[in-house]
């Protein structure tokens, strides 16, 4: 199996942190969402304690919560003792709802207004991660209406190429995101900072993209900023405290895909950031990293129902589901892979070819291509893997189709933790 919380029963039903996922399909409905709340607090710790050890003094995970937002979340990292970014007030919103200690949230973004500002600063929010000097200035004025004096840090773009899909790269120089090294933008920038009285710098930020296999491009990314910091402190005289290497460490979606130690990764990356930092003679910075994707992705997996075969002799053959692109958009958006299986038939053999296919009016929705599946038949449970990330959080009301109910596996335990959506509240704005 792609996870170890995945396996098989005696029944051949598809089984996720224990639970027969047809029987929580009869329970809940579909389609559905499932979190396995145990891993997600597995890898909350293993980030935690891998990155205790590699970096020392207080460096931390913080969770990219973009990657999937709801209340219970916010919780449950709590509870880890980990941190979070957030990259809108709606974000900001839930965390402050679930009770989340904002001095551990930091805000990002390339376009916070003037309100998502103000309303940051009134939750106390605990660092900016200030992406442009118009932010920097908008910052400075509402912190300065307020008396207080703003934690930020600078998002940097090193320059660096991760080798991921070009939608979900975003470190190199001509990225929406940050102020580029290469362009001397980065040290302007850092420079009106050091200038603003009611702006704190505590550091720089980068994140170089999602989704990376290769272990290089952290290692580039962190020599990059390193030596910026270097250069910043002979130019400037100021020395960086926090220096926030971003998330995109990749995850298994295939079986073809390599499994990653992120444990091993971030100590080879320590030990890297020990040896420059003695080398460029500056102190080592905290550092903090902003995994999304590898926290959540394989504890999640969505059911659905199948409905229509649709052969087409010498073309295709359609399996259709009760879900689609609006529960998860990522194939519709950029390609992505996905394992799929019938949950209800787990060991009969793959014999059918099928394009999964979604049920919104456009041709483009669809999970995935080429799968091989047993025959599907109408009432089958197709379960789609590795749902975790970037699913729940990209869903729409496209169609006007409700949203699935989130449901979290807790050891013996199933409860909901988004309740599915119903006809009423996709009407309820409507005047
Ligand atoms: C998306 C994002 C992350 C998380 O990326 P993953 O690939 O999900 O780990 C972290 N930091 C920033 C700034 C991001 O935009």
């Amino acid at each position: 199996m792609i996870s170890d919380n995945i396996s098989i029963n005696s029944a051949g039903h598809l089984c996720f942190a224990g639970h027969d996922t047809v029987e929580l399909a009869g329970k809940y409905g579909t389609p559905l969402y499932l979190i396995d709340e145990q891993r997600v607090r597995e890898r909350c710790r293993i980030y935690a304690e891998a990155m205790k050890n590699a970096f020392g003094g207080d460096s931390h995970p913080l969770f990219a919560s973009k990657a999937l937002s709801f209340k219970r979340i916010y919780e449950i990292i709590n509870e880890e003792g980990i941190g979070t970014d957030i990259v809108s007030p709606g974000e900001l919103y839930t965390a402050v709802l679930a009770g989340f200690p904002m001095e551990k949230a930091y805000f990002h973004g390339n376009n916070k207004t003037d309100e998502d500002i103000a309303f940051a600063i009134d939750s106390k929010i605990g660092y900016f991660v200030c992406d442009n000097i118009e932010e920097l200035k908008a910052i400075n004025a509402e912190a300065g209406n307020r008396g207080i004096r703003q934690n930020i840090l600078l998002r940097i773009t090193p320059g660096i190429d991760p080798h991921t899909l070009e939608k979900i790269s975003t470190g190199k120089v001509d990225s929406k995101f940050g102020a580029a090294i290469e362009t001397g933008q980065a040290e302007e920038i850092t420079a009106a900072a050091l200038t603003l009285p009611n702006i704190r710098l505590r550091g720089f930020h980068c994140h170089i993209g999602s989704q990376i296999f290769e272990f290089e491009p952290f290692c580039d990314a962190a020599r990059t900023m390193l030596s910026f910091i270097a250069d910043i402190k002979a130019k400037h005289g100021y020395e960086a405290e926090e220096l926030n290497l971003g998330g995109g460490m990749a995850v298994r979606y295939k079986e073809e895909h390599p499994s990653i130690s992120y444990a091993d990764n971030i100590a080879q990356i320590g030990a890297l950031i020990d040896s420059l930092c003695k080398e460029l003679g500056i102190n080592k910075p905290t550092i903090l990293m902003e995994p999304g994707r590898s926290i959540v992705a394989d504890a999640g997996m969505t059911l659905y129902t199948a409905g229509t075969l649709k052969e087409i002799k010498g073309f295709k053959t359609y399996v259709s589901i009760d879900g689609g692109m609006c529960d998860n958009p990522r194939y519709a958006l950029y390609g992505s892979p996905y394992t799929v299986m019938l949950a209800n038939r787990a060991n009969d053999e793959a014999d059918c070819v099928c394009t999964v296919a979604g049920r919104c009016c456009e041709s483009g929705d669809l999970i995935q291509e080429n799968v091989a599946l047993p025959r599907p038949k109408r009432g089958d449970i197709v379960a789609v893997l590795t749902t975790g990330a970037y699913n729940y959080s990209m869903s729409s009301n496209y169609n006007r189709l409700p949203r699935p109910a989130l449901v979290m596996l807790d050891g013996d335990r199933d409860y909901v933790a988004v309740r599915r959506e119903t006809y009423a509240d996709i009407t309820r704005n409507d005047v």
